[in-house]
């Protein structure tokens, strides 16, 4: 028997319970993981809310992210005692996730638990800094350099905001944090933000195709109407790194940007990031994001914690990453 938080349906309506289930409800899979964390990312709250149609089939375990020990496994690449971690691929979604002890998955998407990351300080990165990770490497890769000036963090206090002002402080950048939270100023400057912005200052474009060139570069975890100023106010040839909707999907902008600055507008997928870019990235926040950084960002939190938390990161109340230990 493994406990879980299990979500089922009735008349339309998703509920969380915490239960204890047999190994046999489990679903395929020629891996078992006993899971030690799991997190919270924006997605889990959907999940945990029935919102989205994220989740097609009940009941259901969430959790986008896990690690934990290999129990048994039919698959070349892993045996029993492999330390573990998964992100994405629609687990806690399509498939059963990490707010169990328990899960089973295909062995093609788990990763080694990264050197030099602990199991807890893995699940406080998660998905959502893991994002930031693969927005920061895209910005690098079209030219991105301390030198070349202020880089724009939006959504700065959330998960994927968080990570990313502490990665870009650590490799020297000067980092400005966008937030409607008052209250996370002091937590930003300690992640290393040099000048933190009011999020209303830069939520509405001005309407014209063209502003001044003030951001380097662009992590952005709030899409919508933000993303269309900060892509009038980058630098030639600079780029934004669309990780996220927290402030909407539309995206009403004009050629403009495109063609008389050359900037660039970067998509980031985590879900299905082919495993050679997911390495990388891994590999990155491993050197790149420092561990009292890191820990500064956690909410400690159980199963049973869940629902309410879920709530709270659609209402943007979450700060930092919250890291679930799901054997309590
Ligand atoms: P989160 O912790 O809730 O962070 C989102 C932050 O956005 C909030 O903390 C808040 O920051 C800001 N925000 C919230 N509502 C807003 C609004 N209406 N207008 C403007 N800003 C608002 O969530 P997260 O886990 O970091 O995820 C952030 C986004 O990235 C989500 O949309 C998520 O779906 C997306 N994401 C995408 C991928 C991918 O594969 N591309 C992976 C992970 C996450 P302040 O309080 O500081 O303003």
């Amino acid at each position: 028997m493994f406990k879980a938080l299990l979500l089922e349906e009735k008349d339309g309506k998703v509920s969380a319970s915490i239960k204890s289930l047999e190994e046999s409800a489990l679903p395929e899979g020629d891996v078992t993981v006993a899971v030690e964390f799991s997190t919270l990312n924006y997605k889990d709250g959907l999940v945990l809310g029935g919102l989205g149609r994220l989740v097609r089939k009940y009941p259901h375990v969430g959790g986008v992210d896990f690690v934990g020990t290999v129990e048994s496994s039919s698959h070349p690449s892993w045996k029993a005692g492999d330390k573990v971690m998964l992100n994405g691929w629609r687990v806690g979604e399509l498939h059963w996730g990490g707010y169990a002890e328990k899960a089973r998955v295909k062995g093609d998407w788990l990763i080694p638990l990264p050197k030099g990351l602990t199991p807890e300080r893995a699940m406080a990165i998660g998905t959502a800094g893991y994002a930031s990770m693969l927005g920061i490497i895209a910005l690098e890769m079209h030219g991105l350099k301390p030198d070349k000036g202020e880089v724009l963090v939006t959504g700065a206090a959330g998960g994927v905001g968080s990570v990313a002002v502490a990665v870009l402080a650590k490799l020297g950048y000067k980092v400005v944090a966008s937030t409607g939270r008052a209250e996370t100023h002091d937590y930003l400057k300690s992640l290393g933000a040099a000048e933190i912005i009011d999020r209303a200052s830069i939520a509405t474009p001005s309407g014209k195709p063209l502003d001044s060139e003030r951001w380097a570069g662009c992590v952005d975890a709030v899409g919508g109407s933000t993303l269309a100023n900060v892509l009038a106010n980058l630098k030639y040839g600079c780029g934004a790194a669309a990780c996220g909707l927290a402030g909407g999907t539309k995206l009403e902008t004009t050629v403009i940007p495109f063609l008389l600055r050359g900037v660039n507008l970067l998509g980031i997928d985590t879900v299905m990031c082919p495993m050679e870019r997911r390495k990388e990235a891994w590999a990155r926040l491993a050197r790149d994001l420092p561990a009292d950084k890191i820990d500064a960002m956690i909410q400690k939190a159980t199963l049973a914690d869940l629902p309410k938390l879920g709530a709270d990161i659609l209402a943007g109340k979450v700060r930092g990453r919250v890291v679930v230990d799901v054997r309590k």
